[in-house]
């Protein structure tokens, strides 16, 4: 009898990987992770990894909390399911909507669930659409993103994301005549800014492009600007100072609805409960997911403010129904998970936590700016990036074919450190529990890795 395939040769043989190189998956096999442990996970052949991701930005309480697996069992032997359409509910799902309201970084009057930040951007932008209909102004329909955003892979979050691998191929951004979906440049100071442009000034320059697109477009047919506070998979950019008061002056005099894409930054990431209080940002609607449940289950949440949902509530009744939702929306294993997850935040301070570690992860991250490849260092609260450089003093960059930000990732996981390489940049965003003595050990062996790069 043939010997049963072991787990990675099963995965290649069976699975079709996310965000993989298919072609070369047979040579290159699956790391395969069997369990967590405080901010590590382990593989199958027992070596430990510090995760300074929290697995894909989301596994904000680390990846063994006793407290969000008991809230699931509980949840799966009360209620395993139940759907939220028609007039049901259930009691999670009405304690973590009233809750977020209260967290919220604005007044919001409700909250929409589903599955994914990808689900929840995709019903924002149907939202959006929806709104403008019911207030008479169907005309209003594109949305303007950020050149390098990330907002899914849905057929609408993907349009609206401004990554070129996202696209080719995938026939996206959605084509529509006239197109729905418009990009403006992203505020990557370092990378855009002219010879000696402020931030301020970069700022100003680039509202006055999101100006003159608005113009060009006629006002009159812009629905809505997306945005993350700080931009995750484009390389972890921080706004300069001024660019979300100047870009919210923009959207104020075109009346343009403003979306907070917070999917990384909800939940304390940036030191604050959400981005938007961290960069002054007043979203009309804002969608969240990841570190609401710590990713320990699919969840996500739309929250829109009194003036949307009015006008939504109102066209429903014109309409009958608000026909969108999701067989799991407000799913009661999720929603109790979701909420034990708020609850760890406030009985763990963790805010508290990020705020007092901050400082120290931040001044770790800038000593590498001394490193010869580093060209640009950038970061707030737990979530930050290094950008590697070719010339750091002429700043020009690797050459694609150098994957210079893989090559460091490879480096760093013989060290024991999971990175994720995004272009040349590596990312960090380590759960909010990790403790000073962890972030030693986190900045030791990004050190080594760095020493070994070349
Ligand atoms: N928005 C942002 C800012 C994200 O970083 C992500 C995922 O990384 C998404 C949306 C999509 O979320 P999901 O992968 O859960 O669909």
């Amino acid at each position: 009898m043939a010997e049963p395939l072991g787990t990675g040769d099963k995965d290649v043989a069976t699975h079709l990987h996310s965000y993989t190189n298919l072609a070369a998956l047979p040579q290159t096999p699956p790391l395969v992770i069997v369990e967590g442990d405080g901010i590590h996970v382990v593989d199958e052949n027992g070596r430990r990894y510090l995760e300074a991701m929290s697995g894909l930005w989301c596994a904000s309480l680390g990846f063994s909390n006793k407290r969000l697996a008991e809230a699931g069992a509980k949840a799966l032997k009360t209620l395993p399911y139940y759907h939220t359409f028609n007039q049901r509910t259930n009691v999670a799902v009405a304690d973590l909507a009233e809750r977020l309201l209260a967290l919220a970084p604005v007044p919001m009057a409700r909250v929409f669930f589903a599955n994914s930040g990808s689900e929840a951007n995709d019903s924002a932008v149907k939202m959006v659409w929806y709104y403008h209909n019911a207030i008479g102004q169907p005309e209003r329909k594109k949305i303007i993103a950020r050149r390098n955003a990330y907002h899914g892979v849905t057929v609408a979050a993907a349009s609206m994301g401004g990554l070129d691998g996202n696209h080719r191929d995938f026939d996206l951004p959605i084509a529509t005549a006239p197109a729905r979906f418009l990009h403006v440049d992203c505020p990557h100071h370092y990378r855009y800014a002219e010879p000696g442009e402020t931030e301020q000034d970069f700022s100003s320059r680039l509202a006055q492009q999101l100006e003159q697109t608005i113009l060009a477009e006629g006002p009159h047919t812009v629905a809505a600007f997306i945005a993350e506070p700080v931009m995750g998979a484009g390389g972890v950019l921080v706004p300069p100072a001024g660019y979300f008061e100047k870009v919210q002056a923009v959207l104020r005099k075109y009346g343009v609805l403003m979306i907070a894409d917070e999917v990384i930054c909800g939940f304390g990431r940036t030191g604050n409960m959400f981005g938007s209080t961290t960069f002054g940002i007043q979203p009309d609607i804002l969608s969240c997911a990841k570190a609401l449940s710590s990713g320990y289950v699919p969840i996500s949440a739309v929250m829109v403010n009194e003036k949307v949902h009015s006008a939504i509530a109102a066209n429903s009744g014109k309409l009958g129904s608000f026909g969108h939702g999701y067989t799991y929306s407000g799913h009661p294993v999720a929603c109790a998970v979701a909420l034990e997850t708020l609850k760890v935040y406030e009985d763990e301070r963790i805010l508290d936590h990020v705020r007092e570690l901050a400082p120290a992860f931040q001044a770790g991250l800038r000593a590498f700016a001394e490193r010869p490849w580093v060209g640009n260092v950038r970061g707030v609260g737990l979530i930050g990036a290094i950008e590697l450089m070719a010339d750091k003093a002429a700043r020009t960059p690797f050459a694609a074919d150098r994957k210079a930000g893989y090559r460091f990732a490879a480096l760093a996981l013989e060290e024991g450190l999971i990175v994720r390489a995004m272009g040349d940049s590596i990312g960090l965003c380590p759960p909010l529990i990790i403790t000073r003595a962890e972030l030693d050990d986190l900045f030791a062996r990004l050190a080594r890795a760095m020493d070994r790069f070349e």
